[in-house]
């Protein structure tokens, strides 16, 4: 089989660069060892900005600012072409008891990020926490695997070659320029490949000794959710870190735990316990609901704090997409953009 990009890893972000590559014209198959998006993908909470913006880099900001629009146009094409609901909406993000509300204020202003004094308006939150509470109403949300079903169906579609299951033994390289891939299916033949594997985005060097492995960790992340059917939460909520979205189909999910435990991604009790008292400090009914689910991901942390988005200088032809860490949702088609960008500079270069 021959393609012009091979991308290897089909969680968000290999299902977005597929997906951007396609819309510009360009041939690409999309290989995962699982299924898709069934990874750190899977676990996210699906909030749409970065929980405190001032909090992170100019560049994780830019990249953040494109994801609303991005996926209001995607949730329309969606809804009409393939009848999937990806669950978009506008819940808006109350930080709750900020700890310097003027300057974060003053921040979003200059930032053209809306902010403003949240007004005491849910008595189911508890008391004290309204003060020096800031609301950021353009925030959105949505459902991840939503997203994930939809861009599976729309690459389908566009009749790209989607590989579930499917190892990848080594790279292709002649004169030091990727050719290909061996997979465990057969060779594919690619003018380019893109390493989009998240957390083990480091195994890249299993494939070829030349690669310097890119800096990425893994940082376990663990969530709960609740039966909060009758609970009043309009909005995403956060106070210390710990933050509750309302789920339109009557959860209300709690997270998350950022832990340096490698690659495991086990659930725990302890982790369970102390979702569950950060959540009821914040919206006090919530002791008496069950908890439906617990689950955990590993999400891709990069050295740097900044997503790692471009070519490798060891091997010509080979690309990487990763290192989004708490916000690979948000990010997800702004990064698409961005190596998309490069890919086809590369390609047109030959
Ligand atoms: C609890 C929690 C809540 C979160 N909430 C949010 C949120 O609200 N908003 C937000 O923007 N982000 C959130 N995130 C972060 C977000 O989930 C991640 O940044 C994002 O999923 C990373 O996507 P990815 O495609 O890089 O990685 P993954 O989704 O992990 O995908 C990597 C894929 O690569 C495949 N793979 C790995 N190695 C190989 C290989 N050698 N060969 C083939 N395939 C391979 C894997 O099987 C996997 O499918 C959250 C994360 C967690 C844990």
């Amino acid at each position: 089989m021959k393609t012009d990009i091979c991308i290897v890893g089909g969680g968000i972000v290999g299902l977005f660069s597929a997906y951007e590559l396609c819309a510009r014209g360009l041939q690409v198959c999309l290989i995962d060892r699982d299924d898709f998006g069934k990874q750190c993908t899977a676990a996210a909470g699906g909030i749409l900005s970065p929980l405190l913006p001032w909090d992170y880099s100019q560049d994780v900001n830019d990249l953040c600012h494109q994801a609303k629009p991005l996926y209001e146009e995607l949730g329309r094409r969606l809804a009409t072409e393939a009848g999937i609901n990806i669950e978009y909406q506008n819940s808006g993000l109350l930080v709750l008891a900020d700890d310097h509300p003027d300057t974060h204020n003053t921040w979003c202003n200059d930032h053209h990020i809306i902010c403003q004094p949240a007004v005491h308006s849910n008595t189911d939150i508890a008391s004290g926490l309204y003060e020096n509470a800031l609301l950021l109403p353009a925030v959105s949300q949505l459902n991840p695997t939503r997203v994930v079903e939809g861009l599976c169906q729309l690459l389908l579609d566009a009749g790209v070659q989607l590989y579930r299951h499917t190892q990848v033994e080594s790279l292709l390289q002649q004169q030091g320029q990727v050719t290909g891939l061996r997979c465990s299916h057969g060779d594919i033949n690619a003018e380019a490949v893109l390493w989009t594997t998240g957390a083990w985005a480091p195994e890249l060097t299993l494939l070829s000794k030349q690669v310097a492995a890119p800096p990425v960790r893994p940082v376990r992340g663990q969530a709960i959710a609740f039966d909060a059917t009758g609970i009043n939460l309009e909005h995403i909520v956060i106070h210390q870190g710990h933050y509750l979205i309302p789920r339109q189909d009557g959860t209300i999910l709690a997270g998350s735990t950022l832990e340096e435990v490698g690659y495991n991604n086990d659930i725990t009790p302890t982790a369970k316990d102390t979702l569950l008292q950060r959540s009821i400090a914040i919206l006090p009914e919530l002791k008496n609901r069950q908890i439906l689910r617990q689950w955990s991901g590993l999400r891709p942390a990069s050295t740097s704090g900044q997503p790692i988005i471009g070519a490798l200088a060891d091997i010509s032809g080979l690309f990487v997409n990763t290192g989004h860490h708490r916000y690979g949702i948000t990010m997800a088609g702004s990064s698409a953009a961005r190596i998309a960008d490069q890919l086809q500079l590369y390609l047109n270069s030959d």
